[in-house]
């Protein structure tokens, strides 16, 4: 019986699931002393010495690949051990065993995902269980001719981040196995890796035909993270450098070897903080994390006790990273899990630095135009590519929030995100189509798919073109009203588009979102540099900075995840800054600071009570006093406004409007509370249109009473951004709007050719009709009048 080939047939079932199963990240994992710890790296370094000789040795892979099963069982005291190698078509074929039947080598094979063996390559991650047959995956393979074996261990066999094999091995009496144990068959499945990397058991080209044929056509499924289509060679974030030598000669010298990469890292990362710090960046802190990890003692003494069991420094580097990725398999906690992305990176960059290279990712290596296909990755990941080659990304998480798809959408490429397998199906340099309008992949498409998506493409530059040729005309309709047109922002690397745009000013200067990219909250005078260099940026043109707008979908890595049950409709946005008046009061200060003598408009967002509208105005004269108290010159204007979200303020003008300078309708939180619709929500998307009679009314309505109070009007939420709605918003009288930079030229072209004059009775019109959405009536409009869309 073979306890790790099993399919789901027989022997298993519910209510078997073995009760100590022994993953590495588990519970039951047997901690080992000191002195055990020191017996089995003295274990594990004779037989990796002894691996080497095999290595070394002359002879066919196969034999090699016998004499390690051998050794192996031999050094560990094990009854079974047995290799399974990759085939074409996601299939472990049993390659080597000693203590299974020899019959059954070159003829058990088993699916990926299949039995024990199977589920270790389908997650990349080692299984030790010491009642294996209880555990629901495993079951009765007759060939192998064996009795059940108890225990049973297994690793993935990693080779370029891909699994190309698994190393098992089993004891007949039940055991637990510890940390050290899997460290040990881990260790031997990278030197296992290069025997199985030559192609000498399986022709490597017999794997790349097959996924050729596997995958061509293929299309991936995913999420848009951000909209745009686009094609490219593939560029995998990170590819694993390849590791010539597992096993070292002499331990003294690996030591040295690690020493001088860490030393040359620190000055690298140091230089990389003093760059940063000169441009400001926001990945300034995100780079001082990284060298919080390059300094972690922790870390590092784990790779030098790799090194002393045997492994060269490369070697050593490359377990301690398999060791934590194990470990994190099962964390869900996304700050935890963010930090191993930073490990991660840090482990790249030190193998980098023991190779002697120390480009920065763009490394003067990457192709012209290139996608980035990556697992996961941090912003200042994202950042340190070539922004002027880098064309789009996909993702096998992230998500719509994550900070990397927040950065991503501010440099303006299509992003697929959720997009499960995709590592696995792409090769570096594959041709692929990011669809990012319909959260598409495209690998190596076939040349008919290509050239439809050609066709979209080039449309959609002819498009922009015509749009960035408006750039230098007035956004004036064509009955001569003038519309200002502002940028929605929040990221330094944001500000560009507001001269490339010709925005009249930030409408919307979204300030969580720097708060978004870092790991540790920023303290007042690293906010007031923010907000200093984005009033620098915009000089004459008015930026309207919102007070932090937290909660809800908008999590901080650094705060503590309160587990609310409707986080819509929770403790967010100014609700938190007025409980912790601490946090808007510093916030305050340093936009103060770092308005002193400019113009500084600034809203609240979420404000649902007049009441709280004053509170916090109170906050911020509270450090208009301490200003003056400072002797520091204030804001040589100072303008005060809301934001329109939440529907009980529409009930309060009267008691607001006196108090406000100015009002901006964030339609997209105002559309979810009004029709009490989850703006994340897909089952409810087109469910609730912007442009219904009832949406339509109330932005009528605000225009009419802001006006008769003389308070400034505008609207910032993605309805600005989409042609149609925008001209609904002018046929309500709207005449400022801010939106996101891609969508000036398209704006600006149907104002020109609106007569705002004709459509503003028309709607009006409308707005008594019973229809769910006016939406076709204002397309019909468009159409008869000869509106741009
Ligand atoms: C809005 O709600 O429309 C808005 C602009 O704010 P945010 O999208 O940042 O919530
Ligand atoms: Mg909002």
């Amino acid at each position: 019986m073979a306890p790790h080939s099993g399919t789901p047939s027989s022997l298993t079932g519910p209510g078997l699931v073995d009760p100590a199963p022994v993953v590495p990240e588990s519970a039951t994992v047997v901690k080992t002393d000191a002195r055990r710890s020191a017996d089995a790296a003295g274990g594990a370094r004779r037989l990796l010495a002894r691996l080497r000789d095999v290595m070394a040795a002359s002879g066919t892979a196969q034999a090699r690949l016998d004499k390690i099963v051998m050794l192996i069982a031999a050094e560990m005291g094990a009854d079974v051990c047995s290799c399974y190698v990759m085939r074409a078509g996601e299939v472990l074929e049993l390659f080597a065993t000693i203590g299974l039947n020899p019959d059954a080598v070159h003829k058990t094979r088993l699916r990926v995902g299949e039995g024990l063996v199977g589920d270790i390559a389908a997650h990349a991650r080692p299984v030790a269980l010491a009642n294996a047959p209880s555990h629901p995956n495993f079951a009765y393979r007759p060939e192998t001719g064996e009795d059940p074996f108890d225990s049973f261990m297994g690793v993935p066999i990693l080779r370029g981040g891909r699994v190309r094999g698994v190393l098992a091995i089993q004891h007949i009496a039940r055991r637990a196995y510890d940390e050290q144990d899997v460290e040990t068959l881990e260790t031997i499945g990278m030197v296992v890796a290069e025997l199985v990397a030559t192609g000498e058991l399986v022709d490597n080209r017999e794997l790349q035909v097959a996924n050729d044929l596997v995958l061509l056509p293929s299309r991936l499924d995913g999420v848009s993270l951000n909209r745009g289509i686009t094609m490219a060679v593939a560029v995998l974030h990170r590819p694993q450098l390849t590791i010539r030598q597992m096993v070292a000669d002499d331990p003294e010298l690996e030591l040295r070897r690690l020493r001088e990469a860490v030393d040359s890292m620190h000055s690298a990362i140091d230089r990389l903080l003093i760059l940063s710090g000169e441009s400001g960046g926001e990945h300034h802190e995100i780079i001082e994390t990284y060298r919080m990890f390059a300094t972690d003692r922790g870390w590092l003494s784990r790779i030098r006790e790799a090194i002393r069991t045997g492994l060269t420094a490369e070697a050593a580097v490359q377990q301690v990273q398999n060791d934590n990725r194990a470990r994190m398999a099962s964390v869900t906690d996304s700050y935890i899990r963010e930090r191993q992305l930073d490990l991660d990176d840090i482990t790249n960059r030190l193998l980098q630095h023991l190779a002697g290279r120390q480009d920065k990712a763009d490394g003067g290596t990457l192709p012209d135009e290139f996608v980035l296909v990556a697992r996961n990755l941090g912003p200042a990941e994202l950042l340190d590519y070539d922004r002027t080659r880098l064309r789009g990304l996909v993702l096998e998480e992230g998500a719509a929030y994550s900070h990397v798809a927040i950065v991503a959408r501010a440099l303006d490429i299509p992003v697929v995100g959720q997009c499960t397998g995709v590592l696995s199906r792409v090769d570096p340099l594959d041709f692929v189509i990011v669809d990012g309008d319909h959260g598409q992949v495209f690998v190596r498409p076939a040349e008919d798919i290509t050239e439809a998506f050609l066709k979209s493409i080039e449309v959609g530059e002819e498009r922009k073109r015509e749009f960035a040729a408006t750039r230098l005309l007035d956004s004036v309709t064509r009955d001569g009203i003038p519309v200002r047109l502002m940028l929605n922002a929040g990221l330094l690397i944001d500000l560009p588009h507001l001269h490339a745009t010709g925005a009249d000013g930030i409408g919307l200067y979204r300030t969580e979102i720097p708060f978004m990219v870092r790991h540790t909250y920023p303290d007042t005078a690293i906010q007031k540099e923010t907000y200093a260099k984005v009033l620098d940026e915009a000089g004459d043109k008015p930026v309207t900075f919102r007070t932090l707008d937290v909660g809800g979908d908008k999590t901080l890595p650094y705060f503590p995840d309160l587990g609310e049950e409707n986080p819509a409709l929770g403790w967010r946005a100014i609700r938190i800054g007025l409980d912790r008046p601490a946090m808007l009061r510093k916030q305050l200060r340093a936009l103060l600071w770092a308005a002193s003598g400019r113009d500084l408009r600034l809203m609240f967002p979420m404000v649902a009570e007049v009441s709280e509208f004053i509170r916090a105005r109170r906050v911020l004269d509270l450090e208009l006093r301490r200003l003056e108290q400072d002797k520091m010159a204030p804001p040589r204007d100072l303008k005060v406004g809301v934001m329109m979200e939440v529907p009980a303020l529409l009930f309060q003008l009267d008691a607001l409007l006196p108090h406000i300078d100015f009002m901006s309708v964030g339609s997209n939180d105002l559309l979810q509370y009004l029709f009490a619709s989850d703006r994340g929500n897909p089952m409810l998307n087109n469910r609730y249109d912007l442009l219904s009679p009832a949406m339509l009314t109330v932005l009528r309505m605000l225009v009419r009473r802001c006006e008769a109070a003389g308070v400034q009007l505008s609207l910032c939420g993605e309805m600005a951004s989409r042609p149609l709605d925008a001209m609904a918003l002018l046929g309500c009288g709207f005449r400022t709007l801010s939106m996101s930079p891609g969508a000036f030229g398209e704006v600006k072209t149907m104002i020109r050719s609106l007569d705002v004059g004709v459509l503003q009775p028309f709607l009006d019109s409308l707005l008594n009709r019973q229809d769910r959405s006016l939406r076709q009536h204002l397309l019909a409009f468009a159409r008869d009048h000869g509106v741009r869309l």
